[in-house]
């Protein structure tokens, strides 16, 4: 655990000291849950967007993308269910005053309860070496069993009450339990209450006139309500998908965990509408294909896993989360949710509109049922630069801390060294630098020693750094550093081009 908070606590430091995320308004002490990106942050949220933008609508003939407005009219959020339902339950510790979301606190016991499955296998790794068969060991052990049991049956407690709204039922879980407040120690709880989430404002100059407005708690709802603008419009035949990438506002209960948990923040959603009766194929291909777009980042397979839900949400028939590893565990990064016809049958009938699609091979008119596939930019962003993020010991004992991002997310592709500040190596290096910066984002560093710029732009994941030295000017090839390998290579200036490309392919998911 110590080591896990260190782990975080290195990814904050490194992301605040590298000017990739900052405190919102850190001169005035911060803001709740809120963060700025900085220089590099920006570079590689923006390259985390367009990995996904082209991934579902470059390369889907049937998918378009849109960016709708963050105000709505307000019949929206009565339509889509948030003003009733878009509630966390909430709870006191009495003694320490701290407030928490029920459901979390009930998932972090699980998730200590999934800790010592975890021990049990670690122990057991070791103790059958090569002969370990994780599979069989989880299925068998009667100390894994027992606790797998436990969870279960909280689980479908869980969502037993939760179903019912029972609130009651739920303090009384945390009390069975014996979930204590991780500040107080104690078990002093107040009842637990339904708090809305959604952030109100008013819209139009007179305050008096003015209308209650919500800040969009997601991105879907503009999706919705432009379906059959996007259907008419594009002529687009089901089944057929609508992304958008965009700001939501949650008024999250406890923020903590980083960008893992703001207040505001950026989803990229995609809702396909399907023919009625075929959605649970597409919620099945469309989990699938979600998964492999994460692993295809190159982070181990191990790092990822599937969290069937149990309760839905009230206008789901099926619903999964893509969970990760983050250094505080396993936790949500993505949703896949077969939303049904809910929201488009909602919509007709606050709005009076008929969203209905005819079906000319089936020659009749339906509602489209509707997959939604819904990750978090900052998860995403957490996630990728969490696990990036690495202290080596090299071979003659020396350390470095080095960002191995996928080449194409990182903020530089390369940085441009030249060896010296004088001899003509630095007028050489702006050469290159011109000849390639309207392909890559580049770097040019010519301060201290060239070890010590080897390390900072290992510190920020830049993928190549090319250094002009003396014989540049003879030869006109330069060294090209390969930041993982620390391999170095001689590469002519008119190949470097090329070669840079090759090397920092877009990711493709298979
Ligand atoms: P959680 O249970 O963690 O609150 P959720 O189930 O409410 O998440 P969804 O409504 O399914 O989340 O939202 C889709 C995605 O948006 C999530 O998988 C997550 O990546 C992202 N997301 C949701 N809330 C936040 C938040 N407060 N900060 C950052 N990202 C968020």
């Amino acid at each position: 655990m110590a080591n896990q908070e260190d782990a975080f606590k290195k990814v904050v430091s490194h992301a605040k000291e590298y000017g990739f995320i900052f405190p919102s308004s850190e001169i005035y002490d911060g803001l709740g849950a809120v963060y700025d990106y900085g220089q590099l942050g920006t570079e590689l949220k923006n390259n985390i967007k367009q990995y996904w933008w082209k991934s579902m609508v470059q390369y889907h003939e049937n998918i378009v993308g849109i960016d709708s407005a963050i105000f709505m009219h307000p019949k929206i959020w009565k339509a889509s269910g948030h003003v009733d339902a878009f509630n966390d339950p909430l709870i006191d510790n009495k003694d320490s005053k701290k407030r928490y979301r029920a459901d979390v606190l009930i998932e972090d016991h699980i998730a200590k309860i999934e800790d010592k499955i975890k021990k049990e296998c670690e122990k057991a790794a070791k103790r059958f070496g090569d002969a370990f068969d994780r599979e069989q060991f989880i299925t068998t052990n009667a100390r894994v069993l027992e606790h797998q049991k436990q969870i279960d049956e909280i689980r479908n407690k869980y969502a037993e009450l939760m179903n019912a709204n029972d609130l009651d039922g739920l303090k009384q879980l945390i009390l069975d339990l014996g979930i204590v407040c991780p500040i107080s120690g104690t078990r002093n709880w107040t009842d637990v209450r339904q708090f809305n989430l959604m952030f109100a404002t008013k819209m139009g100059s007179v305050i008096d006139d003015s209308d209650t407005l919500y800040l969009r708690p997601e991105t879907a709802q503009g999706i919705f309500v432009n379906f059959l603008n996007v259907q008419k419009s594009g002529r687009m035949k089901i089944p057929f998908g609508i992304a958008q990438i965009g700001k939501a506002f949650r008024n999250e209960i406890v923020a903590r965990q980083f960008i893992f948990r703001m207040r505001e923040f950026e989803q990229m959603e995609m809702q396909f509408f399907v023919r009625p009766g075929t959605e649970l194929e597409w919620f099945k291909q469309w989990k699938e294909e979600r998964l492999r777009w994460h692993l295809a980042l190159g982070i181990p397979a191990e790092k990822y896993r599937y969290h069937d839900h149990e309760k839905l949400a009230h206008y789901a028939n099926a619903a999964t989360d893509i969970e990760f590893e983050f250094p505080f565990g396993f936790k949500e990064l993505e949703g896949i949710h077969s939303r049904t016809d809910f929201d488009l049958s909602r919509h007709s009938e606050f709005s009076g509109k008929k969203l209905q699609y005819f079906d000319s091979e089936l020659n009749e008119s339906y509602t489209p049922y509707v997959i939604e596939t819904s990750i978090g930019v900052d998860r995403t962003f957490l996630a990728i630069f969490s696990h990036a993020l690495k202290d080596e010991t090299l071979e003659d004992g020396s350390t470095r801390t080095v960002l191995s991002l996928p080449a194409c997310l990182a903020p530089y592709k390369a940085a441009i060294l030249p060896l010296v500040k004088k001899d003509g190596l630095p007028e050489k290096a702006r050469e290159i630098m011109d000849m390639l910066k309207f392909d890559f984002m580049l770097q040019y560093d010519e301060k201290d020693a060239i070890g010590r710029r080897y390390r900072r732009q290992d510190a920020i994941g830049t993928p190549f750094c090319i250094t002009v030295d003396n014989d540049t000017l003879q030869d006109n090839c330069v060294t090209v550093r390969d930041r993982d390998t620390m391999q170095q290579e001689r590469i002519s200036v008119e190949n470097l081009r090329a070669y840079l490309h090759e090397h920092i392919q877009p990711i493709t998911v298979k």
